[in-house]
């Protein structure tokens, strides 16, 4: 594998991106531990779920590294918003 580098992202574990999971999936990860907003499997969690797997095996083949961080953390950012908006 060509080296696609590390991932410069920063992830607040706000818990946002387990709460919103796409349709057929259950909205709220059950996965998630809701008093903490920790995964309970982390360690073990689906490539899907791991901003640099997914990077260096998908996205990295497509697209440009920063604008892949800039779109994630785009949407981490709306996601943070609309929790916010609907608090
Ligand atoms: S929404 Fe973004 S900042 Fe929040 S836990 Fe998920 S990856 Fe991290
Ligand atoms: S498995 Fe863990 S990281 Fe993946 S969505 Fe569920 S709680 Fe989040």
């Amino acid at each position: 594998m060509e080296p696609t580098g590390k991932l410069e992202f920063n992830c607040d574990s706000c818990g946002q991106c387990c709460r919103n999971l796409p349709a057929p999936l259950p909205k709220v990860c059950p996965m998630l531990d809701q008093a903490t907003e920790k995964c309970t499997v982390y360690e073990t969690r689906p490539n899907i779920c791991n901003v640099q797997w997914m990077w260096e095996n998908v996205h990295s083949k497509t697209t440009d590294k920063a604008v892949h961080e800039a779109s994630t953390e785009a949407k981490c950012i709306e996601l943070k918003l609309i929790a916010k908006s609907k608090e």
